[in-house]
C-alpha cells in the first residue's frame, strides 16, 4: 500500500480508479431475479437454479436492509453448513460503519427480522388461485416486517421519497394539460400515481421528527404498490423486468416534450425499494424449501472493512499517456488511427481531470472486502455469492474477474453500472497480490482501450450530426447516458 508521500502512478490499479471517475460505460446488469432462463446469468456455484436465484436475491435483500446510513454501500455471504456440515444459516455482512455499536445495531436488527419471518405462518397457496399470491391472512405478518425494515432504514428511505419532490408539480401539471398522447384512463391513473407519490412525501416529511413510520403508512405504502403492479405502472413479477409499461411511456413523453431529465418509475421504485426487498424475504416464509434458510441456528457476523493509507495521485496528461502506452504494449495490433485516437481521449480527458488528487480516506469497497475475508479464510464454506446494496463498481467489477482468474473461483454479484468512484483501495490480499495486481492492471487496461475506442466513435457520431437537418432519425433510441456523453464532448469544443 502506497503512502500519501508516494503517488499513485500507472503501476498501481488506484490510478484508474481516479482515472475512470469522469468517464461512463454502460451497465452490466445480471438480473439475478429474473425467473426466466438467460444463459449469462451465473447461478450459484453447487446450487441448482431456482434455489439459486432465491439465495442471490436473498443476499442482495439483505444488504439492502442493512444499511441506515445513506452513502453507505453493504456486501453480504452466506454459509449453509456448520463446522460438521449440519445444515445452519449464517450470514455475514460488511459495510463501512464507524463504531462498534452500528455493526452491533445492524446485527441485532438483522437477527430481529428474521426472527419475525420464522414467526410467519406456512399457508399453502390456495387450490384455485396464483402461488405467487400471499394469503391475505398474512398481510399483517408482512407490515409488521416492513415496518421494521423502513423504521431502520428511515434516512434512506425518506431521502429516496423526497429527492425528485421539486418536479412533482410540473410534471403532473403537464400530464393534466395533455389531450392527445394518453387516453382519459391512462391520464387519470398517471395523475392517481402522482397524487400517491405526493401524500407519500407528505407522510414521511411528518415522520421527519420521529424517524418512525406507523402501521397504516406502512399499509398504505403496500395498497399503493399494489395498486401501481395492478394499474401497469410496474411491471408485476420482478421490479427489474424489461416490461415497457405506462410509467416508461410517460417518462418518455415527458424527457421528449417536457425535457424531464429523470425516470419516474425509476422513482417509483426507488420509493418501493425496502417494500419489495421485504417481499422477496417474506416469499422465503411460503416455501417449503426455501423456508430451511430461516430453520435452525442462525447467526449474523458483521465483519470490519480493512483500514487503508491516504494516497496521492498524479493525473496529468503525462501520465495518461503513460497510462496508454503501457495498455498497447499489452495488445499484439495497435489500434487503428491510434495516434490519432489517443491524442484526442487524452486532451478530453485531461479537461475533467483535476491534475493531482489527495485522497485522504480512501475505501475498500464493500463487495472486496467481504471476498478478502473469504480469501483468508475470516469466513469459511460460504456460497460464492455476494449480495450487494448497489451494483459494483467498474474497479470492483475488474477486480472479481481477475480474482476468479487467479483464485480459479466463480465468484458472482449483481452486475456493474459501469462508473467508478474516486479513492477507491486495492485490497491487500499477500498470498495472491503477486498474480493479482498484473492479472487485474491488464483488464483494467484493456477497460482503458476500450475506453479510448468508445471516445472515438461518439466524435465520429458527433462529426455525422453536424452534417445538417434531413438526415435519418438515427439518434432515436440512444441511451441518457449516451446523450449525457455527447454533452460533455460539445463543452469540450468550445
Ligand atoms: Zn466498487
Amino acid at each position: 500500500m502506497s503512502g500519501i508521500n508516494q503517488p499513485i502512478g500507472t503501476e498501481d490499479p488506484e490510478y484508474y480508479a481516479e482515472l475512470f471517475c469522469k468517464t461512463r460505460r454502460l451497465a452490466d446488469w445480471r438480473l439475478p431475479d429474473d425467473e426466466r432462463s438467460c444463459p449469462d446469468i451465473p447461478g450459484i456455484q453447487g446450487v441448482d437454479g431456482l434455489l439459486s436465484r432465491r439465495l442471490q436475491s436473498l443476499l442482495d435483500g439483505v444488504a439492502d436492509i442493512s444499511l441506515c446510513r445513506r452513502g453507505n454501500v453493504s456486501a453480504t455471504m452466506a454459509c449453509l453448513k456448520n463446522d460438521k456440515g449440519t445444515p445452519e444459516t449464517r450470514l455475514y455482512v460488511v459495510f463501512n460503519h464507524e463504531d462498534d455499536e452500528s455493526a452491533r445495531h445492524c446485527r441485532q436488527h438483522l437477527q430481529t427480522i428474521f426472527e419475525m419471518l420464522r414467526r410467519v405462518p406456512n399457508k399453502p397457496p390456495a387450490v384455485d388461485g396464483s402461488p405467487k399470491v400471499i394469503a391475505n391472512e398474512l398481510e399483517d405478518y408482512f407490515i409488521e416486517i416492513c415496518k421494521a425494515i423502513h423504521n431502520y432504514s428511515f434516512e434512506i428511505f425518506a431521502h429516496r421519497v423526497s429527492k425528485r419532490e421539486h418536479k412533482l408539480s410540473d410534471i403532473r401539471e403537464f400530464i393534466e394539460q395533455d389531450r392527445t398522447h394518453f387516453t382519459t384512463e391512462q391520464r387519470s391513473i398517471l395523475v392517481n400515481f402522482l397524487e400517491h407519490v405526493h401524500r407519500i412525501i407528505m407522510a414521511v416529511a411528518k415522520a421527519q421528527t420521529t424517524g418512525q413510520l406507523s402501521t397504516t403508512f406502512i399499509k398504505m405504502l403496500l395498497w399503493k404498490y399494489s395498486h401501481w403492479t395492478e394499474h401497469d405502472l410496474l411491471p408485476k413479477d420482478s421490479p427489474a423486468d424489461k416490461k415497457v409499461t405506462l410509467l416508461d411511456r410517460a417518462d418518455l413523453w415527458l424527457a421528449e416534450e417536457h425535457n424531464i431529465g429523470f425516470q419516474l418509475r425509476r422513482w417509483a421504485l426507488k420509493i418501493m425499494s425496502f417494500l419489495i426487498t421485504a417481499n422477496r424475504l417474506f416469499i422465503l416464509t411460503q416455501s417449503h424449501r426455501l423456508r430451511k434458510l430461516l430453520q435452525g441456528n442462525f447467526s449474523v457476523r458483521v465483519l470490519t472493512s480493512p483500514t487503508t493509507a491516504p494516497y496521492y495521485c498524479d493525473l496529468s496528461s503525462k501520465t495518461i499517456q503513460v497510462a496508454l502506452d503501457a495498455a498497447v504494449a499489452e495488445i499484439s495490433n495497435l489500434p487503428a488511427d491510434w495516434d490519432q485516437k489517443r491524442e484526442s481521449f487524452i486532451e478530453w480527458l485531461s479537461k475533467k481531470l483535476e491534475v493531482s488528487e489527495v485522497r485522504q480516506k480512501p475505501k475498500v469497497h464493500a463487495e472486496l472486502a467481504m471476498i478478502i475475508a473469504m480469501a483468508k479464510g475470516e469466513i469459511k464454506d460460504v456460497l460464492p455469492y455476494v449480495g450487494v446494496s448497489k451494483l459494483s463498481c467498474i474497479m470492483c467489477s475488474h477486480y472479481i474477474r481477475a480474482f476468479n482468474e487467479v483464485t480459479k473461483q466463480k465468484i458472482a454479484t449483481k452486475g456493474s453500472h459501469g462508473k467508478a468512484y474516486p479513492g477507491w483501495s486495492w485490497p491487500s490480499l499477500p498470498d495472491s497480490d503477486e498474480e493479482l495486481r498484473p492479472a487485474f492492471l491488464r483488464r483494467i487496461r484493456q477497460q482503458l482501450l476500450s475506453d479510448v475506442e468508445q471516445h472515438a466513435e461518439n466524435l465520429r457520431r458527433l462529426s455525422d450530426s453536424s452534417m445538417g437537418s434531413g438526415g435519418p432519425e438515427w439518434q432515436i433510441g440512444r441511451t441518457i447516458d449516451e446523450i449525457k456523453e455527447l454533452d460533455d464532448m460539445l463543452d469540450m469544443e468550445e
